[in-house]
């Protein structure tokens, strides 16, 4: 057994979790839409078959006040639904445990009769909340005890309540939130008597024999949060009145520190709730950044934790954890943290899914069942969208020919690898070269395939995936020696000056100036650095782990401007949960940031461009060009020419897609129908 703390049973007294791997909560928008309870069963079954030791729900508000928009859980009309999702896990694996998340989102709830225990804004929240007196305080803890005793009827194992991320619970805790001055505010035994008291008479109404588990930030990231001793205190707390598992988190959402992006070091956090742990006597989870079978063997051999949650990467492969059983790692399909299609989409109120795996969330929709007639298949260009569409055809039957110009498989990936903090961009190439091996697709690289060769072969099917061509712009001296593409910088082939203009402020302008200003050795960053970028005080753990600590950013050494035409802030088009990340950390590194630009010309003195009808000339040695991409097609009009007939996939169909989500979900979803 490779993994053996990873796969040892938990013996909670009255019932035991198969192995330490736990499904996260995650919301997923399906709790809402019609026939959303089926598609959510097949989702969760489908984990639930592939050894997953323990689900997690996403949260279910336990009331109308509560409701981020999301559903909730306040009549046994509504539990009834859940009976689908229960019965769906436990029939694909009875010793599977089902747990639903209550989440009472407080300040934070997309309804003007949101409540809190003071009127205190919280500074992503739509609404000053309305504040709880006492019988409003009654009800919550009432709704609370209710909508668990509803989900133990519903068929779940047990409930997590969440006391963390700036949600109702939470704002008890945290002084600058709780103003009351009644046993609800004041001291912090008093702040923490709503949280003891929900749990406490949640586990009166629901018996011993069923898993209570409690969300504590164990540090909020927040300016002026919860302190160690009052996270401790919690703890104890807690598992006095009845909990059986006590949960880590590491955020307020309207914390300014990123806790989930791509750029936080695997496992970042896990020495913190290894601390709680030495403290409690109730198992602990720990979670964040932890999407790979040997991290989470790590660190739970290290004492860290005695579970580990890991969501997103339970979207990314529903067979992660029967892969790791088997001996089959090198063929998980890695979460890359890019939030893309599961966080990003979720704040934007669309359905929840993956970007490395199209199928998440959509279980009953998008299979990869046997071809009845096997073709064979050629696919021109191993990017993203003809990796995609050679894997899936494969799985299905079909006989795969994958041609690459180049000598490696990849695409744009090879390129988005080297920028700092995507390194997990290498996971998904080793997915993706592994899956072509053992699919026993014939991958000829270092090919150009011409039309001829393509005639000559006669396949069934041909798929262009040639990917872009990166759009030069019309602008005077475009031509000039200091003009160079992003491409030719981030491959090295031609050299970056001192003082640097960047021509596009889309994803990839912001890649660029990221590479450009990076101070450090290349490769991810680790905790000490990440810490000392955000701010973040792991050891001595001030309030909240932030509060009093000054981020220390080394300032970018070359002089850059990063330019748009647009009016909008620059960066404003970036993923909604990961952009500011971006805009903040570039911003720290001194980058230089133009919106409302015109282009007048490149010359020997440096860019020329106008806003707000003055000229301004940028002193700059190096010009970059980010200006989007256009659709490369020559093959495909080559083809034409033969009238041989070929589908576009991916950038070469259009250059917008060139984001990698919509390529491998569109490629995916067309290699499923062939
Ligand atoms: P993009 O996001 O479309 O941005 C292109 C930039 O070029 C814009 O800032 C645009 O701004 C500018 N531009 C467009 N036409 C221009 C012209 N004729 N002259 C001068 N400037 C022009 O494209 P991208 O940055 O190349 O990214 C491509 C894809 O990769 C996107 O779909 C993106 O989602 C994906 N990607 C995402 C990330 C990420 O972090 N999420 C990172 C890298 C790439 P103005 O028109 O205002 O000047
Ligand atoms: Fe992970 Fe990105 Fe998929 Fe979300 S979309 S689960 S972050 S790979």
């Amino acid at each position: 057994m490779n993994y053996p703390k990873l796969l040892e049973p938990l013996d909670l007294g009255f019932t035991t979790i198969k192995n330490r791997a736990i499904m996260g909560s995650m919301h997923t928008g399906l709790e809402e839409i019609e026939g959303g309870f089926e598609r959510m069963a097949a989702y969760f079954a489908e984990r639930a078959a592939n050894d997953i030791g323990m689900i997690i729900t996403g949260g279910i508000a336990p009331n109308q006040e509560s409701s981020h928009g999301g559903a909730t859980m306040s009549s046994d009309e509504e539990a009834a639904k859940h009976r689908l999702v229960t019965d769906a896990v436990h029939q694909a694996a009875p010793d599977v445990k089902i747990c639903m998340q209550i989440l009472h989102s407080g300040p934070l709830a997309h309804n003007p009769d949101c409540v809190a225990p003071s009127a205190v804004k919280s500074r992503i929240g739509r609404y000053v909340p309305n504040e709880l007196d006492k019988a409003g305080i009654e009800k919550q803890i009432d709704d609370h005890v209710q909508c668990a005793v509803m989900a133990k009827k519903a068929g779940y194992d047990g409930v997590e309540i969440i006391g963390s991320a700036g949600y109702l619970i939470s704002t008890f805790l945290v002084e600058k939130t709780n103003l009351r001055e009644d046993e609800y505010g004041g001291n912090y035994e008093n702040r923490i008597r709503f949280a003891v008291e929900i749990v406490e008479r949640t586990r009166a109404a629901v018996g011993e024999d069923f898993i209570l588990i409690f969300r504590i930030a164990a540090m909020d990231m927040l300016e002026g949060g919860m302190s160690w001793d009052e996270v401790v205190t919690l703890g104890k707390a807690l598992e006095k009145v009845g909990v059986n598992i006590v949960s880590t988190h590491f955020t307020w959402h309207e914390s300014a520190v990123p806790t989930i992006a791509t750029m936080v070091p695997r496992a970042a956090f896990t020495s913190v709730t290894g601390r709680l742990r030495k403290q409690l006597n109730v198992p602990v989870i720990t979670s964040n950044r932890i999407n790979m079978p040997d991290v989470a063997e790590e660190v739970l051999a290290r004492g860290d934790a005695d579970l580990v949650s890991m969501a997103r990467p339970m979207l990314a492969d529903s067979a992660f954890m029967r892969k790791a059983i088997e001996g089959r790692e090198d063929e998980i399909n890695t979460c890359i943290a890019c939030n893309q299609a599961c966080l990003d989409h979720t704040f934007s109120g669309k359905l929840t899914s993956c970007l490395v795996n199209p199928r998440a969330c959509h279980e009953t929709m998008l299979n990869y069942l046997p071809a009845p007639t096997p073709k064979r298949i050629a696919v021109i260009g191993a990017g993203p969208a003809g990796l995609a569409y050679a894997t899936v055809a494969a799985e299905r039957g079909h006989k795969v020919t994958l041609f690459e110009a180049s000598s490696e498989v990849g695409g744009q990936f090879n390129l988005a690898k080297k920028i700092p903090g995507k390194e997990e961009f290498y996971e998904t190439l080793r997915y993706f070269a592994r899956m072509l091996e053992v699919l026993g697709v014939d991958v000829r690289l270092n090919t150009y395939a011409s039309p001829a060769q393509l005639q000559a072969e006669a396949f069934d099917d041909i798929i262009i995936a040639t990917g872009i061509t990166p759009r030069m712009p019309e602008i005077d001296g475009i031509g000039h020696a200091k003009v160079v593409s992003y491409i030719d910088v981030i491959t090295g082939k031609k050299p970056v000056g001192d003082k640097v203009a960047v021509i596009g402020a889309g994803g990839i302008g912001f890649d660029i100036c990221e590479l450009i200003s990076h101070s450090g050795p290349s490769g991810a960053v680790d905790r000490d650095v990440f810490a000392k970028e955000w701010g973040v005080d792991f050891d001595n753990h001030p309030r909240g782990g932030v509060t009093g600590v000054e981020p220390v950013v080394a300032r970018s050494a070359r002089e850059i401007t990063m330019i748009q035409r647009k009016d909008s802030r620059v960066g404003s088009g970036l993923g909604k949960t990961t952009g500011w990340t971006h805009r903040l950390s570039l911003a720290r590194r001194g980058i230089n940031m133009i919106n409302g630009a015109h282009y007048d010309r490149v010359d020997d003195a440096g860019l020329h461009i106008t806003v707000d009808n003055k000229p301004i000339l940028l002193d700059v040695d190096t010009v970059i060009l980010c200006a989007g991409q256009l659709p490369r097609r020559d093959l495909y009009d080559g083809l034409a020419a033969l009238d041989l007939t070929a589908d576009l996939i991916g950038g070469a169909f259009e250059a917008r897609e060139l984001d990698a989500k919509a390529a491998i979900k569109q490629a995916s979803e067309m290699a499923a129908a062939i």
